[in-house]
């Protein structure tokens, strides 16, 4: 009994040593083509719903593995399937594929100088919120792991999805209609990993949060209707621009005077928009803002705030309102158990000093849908090299570096295996 108890504590050491060791010499063979596929994304981005070229690149890569793939998911979405040779659960992967009508302003030598039509018009459009690196790093996480599917115990399910930044007006998409076309189902994931660029950075980190990483995001649409009139005869108007000014400041107070000050939000009018000429009092003005918050129940109170000051003060000058609230994704909870296991994970990769706990951030990511349905964690990968300088995400100037690629596949392909032996 005892030399069976010994012979184990040997043996399984070392079969877990042997298994990292396979897994890092996959992850040689495939990194070069990895970075390869990232500079071709990167050159050739599109836009939320058009990843036409992405989409077959990736799919006839995936099936380059041996690996099984589902294409047109949700318009351009690839959904690819790896069992493993043993049984176990499902880990599902996912990337997003889509880029943004920015003009890119970067030292890279595979800069984007393409152009497609957005809202009617060509622009420039480029991967500004680096999901040519997410896309790469998914695919050579999927090369890895399928040379390792003799030894998967269970089966991995990679999802590269469009639209993430929102599909064009008038048209579904995104993490919304990925899950309304089954990519949580046949076979349901039990997990779901997911990981986002984070330009602040240094290469070689990643960061986690426990708990809400990233917002929930509301969108706030307000026409207050007053009565046209000369400029110099503002007794016969119903003067929706002072109307408007006064919404926009009282609006700040639910922010600063009525909310819990503890419970974080952000309430920011971003456009306002009234009148032809300096001497007519126009008729209406429009505001359109944004929401971010946290705490599912804040949205529906905020948004009962906004409306009770819009009635409040267009009713005190005679005016009028009309009011949309719309809810866009959730707040993505991070599944602290779940964190809690795969920290050694990331630990033991990249050194216990490179697996940072950071603070959640106030713009919003569509991953929040699937971590809504199954257990998640979205982490944050160090995309900045030393002696570079990057923007912020959606900036001209954002730069994501290429020896970022090899972080995302080590931490990705670990999670995996380390999840699916139960660790
Ligand atoms: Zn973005
Ligand atoms: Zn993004």
């Amino acid at each position: 009994m005892y030399r069976i108890i010994i012979l184990l504590f040997i043996v399984l050491p070392y079969g877990l040593k042997a298994q990292h060791k396979k897994l890092d010499a996959a992850i040689a063979r495939h990194i070069d083509e990895a970075v390869e596929m990232r500079e071709t994304i990167h050159a050739n981005p599109e836009l939320s719903n058009r990843e036409f070229e992405t989409a077959k690149m990736v799919a006839s890569y995936l099936k380059k593995c041996g690996i099984e793939v589902q294409t047109q998911v949700a318009h351009t979405g690839v959904v690819g399937i790896l069992k493993g040779k043993k049984d176990g659960p499902v880990v599902a992967l996912r990337a997003d594929m889509d880029a943004l009508p920015i003009k890119e302003d970067t030292d890279l030598p595979f800069i984007s100088t393409k152009k497609a039509k957005y809202n009617g018009k060509m622009v420039p459009v480029a991967h500004a919120c680096g999901h040519d690196i997410h896309t790469s790093v998914l695919l050579g996480t999927a090369a890895v792991l399928a040379d390792m599917r003799n030894e998967l115990k269970g089966t991995v399910k990679f999802i590269f999805q469009p639209a993430e930044e929102g599909a064009p007006s008038g048209e579904n998409g995104g993490a919304k209609m990925m899950i309304q076309e089954g990519v949580l189902e046949h076979p349901k994931p039990d997990v779901i990993f997911g990981l986002h660029t984070l330009p602040e950075m240094e290469v070689g980190k990643i960061g986690y949060v426990m708990g809400p990483g990233f917002a929930a995001v509301n969108s706030l649409n307000i026409k207050i209707k007053g009565l046209q009139a000369h400029g110099a005869r503002p007794h016969q108007s119903v003067d929706p621009i002072v109307v408007a000014s006064e919404v926009v400041l009282a609006l700040q107070t639910i922010r600063s005077r009525q909310l819990n000050p503890t419970e974080a939000s952000v309430i920011t009018i971003g456009m306002i928009h009234g009148g032809v000429r300096r001497n007519i009092i126009p008729g209406e003005v429009d505001l359109k803002g944004t929401v971010r918050t946290y705490n599912p129940d804040l949205r529906k109170d905020i948004e009962h705030r906004i409306e009770r000051l819009l009635k409040g003060i267009t009713s005190a000058y005679g005016a009028d309102y009309e009011m949309k609230f719309y809810y866009g994704s959730p707040a993505l909870q991070n599944d602290i158990e779940l964190t809690k296991q795969m920290i050694p994970t990331f630990e033991r990769v990249l050194g216990e000093e490179n697996a940072i706990e950071i603070p959640p951030t106030t713009a919003s990511e569509d991953f929040a849908r699937y971590a809504e349905k199954i257990p998640a964690i979205f982490y944050r990968l160090g995309t900045l090299k030393p002696g570079t300088v990057s923007g912020g995400l959606h900036a001209t100037n954002f730069r994501a570096d290429n020896s970022s690629v090899e972080v995302g596949i080590r931490t990705m392909s670990n999670l995996v295996m380390d999840y699916l032996e139960g660790r």
